[in-house]
Formats: C-alpha cells, structure tokens, sequence
C-alpha cells in the first residue's frame, strides 16, 4: 500500500523503501556475489548476484514504480541495458530508429547486431505516414527518443505507438532526457523504457548506469532471463548511488528547466545566433506535441552560431561551462555532436539530419543562471571573427 500521491514522494519513498529488519532508511549496499542456501533447493530468494541482488532489486523496483511499469532491469551501463532489450530479438527481425537517436545505439545496431542478422532502418518519426510505410512485416520493434539527441526533435509517442501496436511491433522509447519526472512513455502506449541513468538520473557526473521498464510480465520474464544470461547488471554500491540520486531527481530537474528556458531566451534574442533547438519555447516545431506528452520542454538545448563567428573558439572561451561529453550533471556542459557524441554517424547521414559542424549541444546545469548567461555571452563575444 502506497500513502503517497505524486512523484515527488515517490522518488523518495517508491520501490523497495529502506529495510525492513534494521529499520535503516536506506536500502543497505549488498556487497555480495553469492548467499547461504539452507538446504540443497532451499534458498531465501537469493542465490547469486546476477541474478538477483536485493540493492539493485530496490533500485529496479523503484524506477518500474516511477515509470508505472510491471518491472525495473539495472545495467552497467545505458548501452547495456539498450544491448539487452535489443537482445528480446532474433535475426531476420528488423527494428525502425527514429532519425537522431543516441550515437551509441546507431552504432550497436550497425556494427553489433548486424552481423547477427538483425536489421535496422532509419524513418523520420516526426512524418507519420513515412514512418507507416517503414514499417513492413518484418519490423518487430520501434526505437525512439523525443526529445531526441541533439536537434531535439519531438516525436508524438501516442501516435507512433498507436501506428507500431496496429503493425504488431513493440514501442521502445529512450526516456534519458526527459526521465519519469518530466515524461512516462508507458502511459503513451510504449512498451519498454530505457534510461542512460548516467545522464539525469545519476545527475552528478559520478556513475555509468543504464536501466530498462517494461510493460508486461511476459516482457518482464523475458528480459530478466537475456539480465542473467547475458550478465551486464549494475552493481551493488552503484545501485545504492543511483537510489540517492533519484531522491533529488524533482528538485535538481525544476532547476534545470528553469534555467534552461532562461538561456534559451537569450540565445533565441542573441543577435550572434543562428538557431536554437528548444522544445520548451512556443515557436519550435514539437512544442506543442511536447506539451502534451512531457511536463516540460527538459534541459537540453541546441544552437548554431552565425557566420562570423568561430564555433572552435567559442568552445575555448566557456569559463564555467565545461566542454565534455556527457549531460544530465548538476554543472553545465557543452559538446561539439558532429565530433563527439555523434561522430560514430557517417557524414552524409549526420549532414542530412542537420547535424551540422557548426552545432552547439549545451546540458543547462543547477549553478545561478546569471552566471552561466554571463559565461555564454562572452564566450560569443569572444568568438567573434
Ligand atoms: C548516454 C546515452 C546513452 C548511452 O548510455 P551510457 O550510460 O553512456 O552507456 C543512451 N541514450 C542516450 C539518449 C544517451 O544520452
């Protein structure tokens, strides 16, 4: 029995809450690979750590609960946890992603699951009626992000999982940049979730983690199997960091967004900028789809600097905002996609998509927004030719 309404408390108090035989408020660290069996066939739930271990059980529990999913998978990483749902297929099956998913993703499919015989296409999400025709008998899934990685592209998750379910395919959303705070895709009609948990819900650049929510038990017995056998599960101290991190999840998020919403306002009024990619501000192309499925436009945002201006330099003279990969921290960052995260992509697919090697990717962080607006301004100014 939950005695809680919303979120909030259940970032705190949700899953597997504290423990029961010492009253400790905190899941204790199982630092265990293995446990006493009482007798040949008699164990107490427990019986070696991949498995099942009850710190990342509590964590698993907790992020199905937040997502409103039968059950929760912790990984070592986001892409193992992406590797894992991916391995729910066979080859011969076929799988459509969205035209910006994660780097990393496009990269697993291409030169991973491709030698096995699992196929991918690329469809603009964004273009209903493209996206139907991608989808022909063979496809047995969909991958999307919305916003997604780096021209925050808002994709309609109801419709396009009205349009999967019809054609008999399974809906996977990348919910990293939103996190069940901001978004649930279950409740728009997907049918797994999938976080880098290294992003926001680890939120302070300390940990490499990846989870994964499904919808159905029958999913929910399937994955746990490809967990075990395949072995890439987070570990204990890990599993207890990422419970820590989410407590805060609501708090750290209402800061991010507001500021970011703040900085996309000055880049949009910024004489010196040539786009911004935004989905929180009302004239951006998946505003209003965004609106309706998200509680808020998140805390990415994307811009080109006009010519005139040397993007190499601009890097150079941030001061607070770090140039890095990675996003989702407690302090700001920028990255160059066409070089970093997106590198991976081939030129001419990266080109078409609008990953120009001109864009700007900035994680808005939770320092003062007066700082960090000082920090953009004259890194612009500086970067002028
Ligand atoms: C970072 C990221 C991943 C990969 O996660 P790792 O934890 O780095 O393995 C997947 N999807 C998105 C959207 C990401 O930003």
């Amino acid at each position: 029995m939950k005695n809680y309404e919303y979120i909030e408390s259940a970032l705190i108090h949700g899953g597997i809450y504290g423990d029961e035989r010492t009253g400790a408020v905190n899941t204790p660290v199982y630092q265990t690979s293995t446990y006493m069996q009482d007798g040949l066939g008699k164990n107490r739930g427990y019986e070696y750590s991949r498995t099942g271990n009850p710190t990342r059980e509590a964590l698993e529990s907790l992020i199905a609960e937040l997502e409103g999913g039968k059950a929760g998978f912790a990984f070592a990483s986001g892409m193992a946890a992406t590797t894992a749902v991916l391995s729910l297929f066979q080859s011969g099956d076929k799988i459509v992603i969205s035209s910006n998913v994660y780097g990393g993703t496009f990269r697993v499919l291409d030169k991973v699951f491709q030698r096995f015989g699992f196929q991918y296409v690329i469809a603009d999400t964004t273009d209903l009626e493209a996206f139907e025709e991608a989808l022909t008998p063979d496809v047995k899934a969909v991958l999307i992000e919305s916003p997604a990685n780096p021209l925050l592209t808002v994709t309609d998750i109801s419709a396009v999982a009205k349009i999967a379910k019809s054609k008999g395919a399974l809906l996977i959303v990348d919910n990293t940049f939103m996190t069940p705070y901001l978004q649930r895709p279950l409740e728009h009609g997907a049918d797994i979730v999938l976080h880098s948990a290294t992003k926001y819900l680890g939120g302070h650049s300390d940990l490499i983690a990846g989870l994964a929510v499904v919808k159905t038990q029958e999913l929910a017995e399937r994955l746990h199997f490809i967990q075990n056998a395949t072995g890439g599960v987070l570990q204990p101290f890990d599993s207890f960091l990422l419970i820590r991190s989410i407590k805060t999840l609501s708090v750290r998020m209402d800061r991010h967004v507001r500021n970011a919403v703040e900085l996309a306002k000055l880049l949009r009024e910024h004489k010196a900028v040539k786009t911004v990619y935004y989905p929180g501000i009302p004239d951006f192309q998946g505003y209003e789809i965004n609106k309706r499925q998200a509680k808020s436009g998140g805390a990415m945002i994307s811009f080109e600097l006009r010519e005139g201006y040397d993007t190499h330099r601009f890097f150079e003279e941030l001061k607070i905002i770090a140039l890095a990969e990675s996003l989702g921290g407690v302090e700001s960052l920028v990255c160059h996609p066409a070089s970093m995260t997106h590198a991976s992509i081939p030129r001419e697919i990266r080109e078409k998509v609008g990953i120009t090697d001109g864009l700007i990717r900035l994680s808005v962080g939770i320092e003062n927004v007066k700082d960090l607006s000082k920090d953009l301004q004259s890194a612009i100014e500086r970067a002028k030719l």
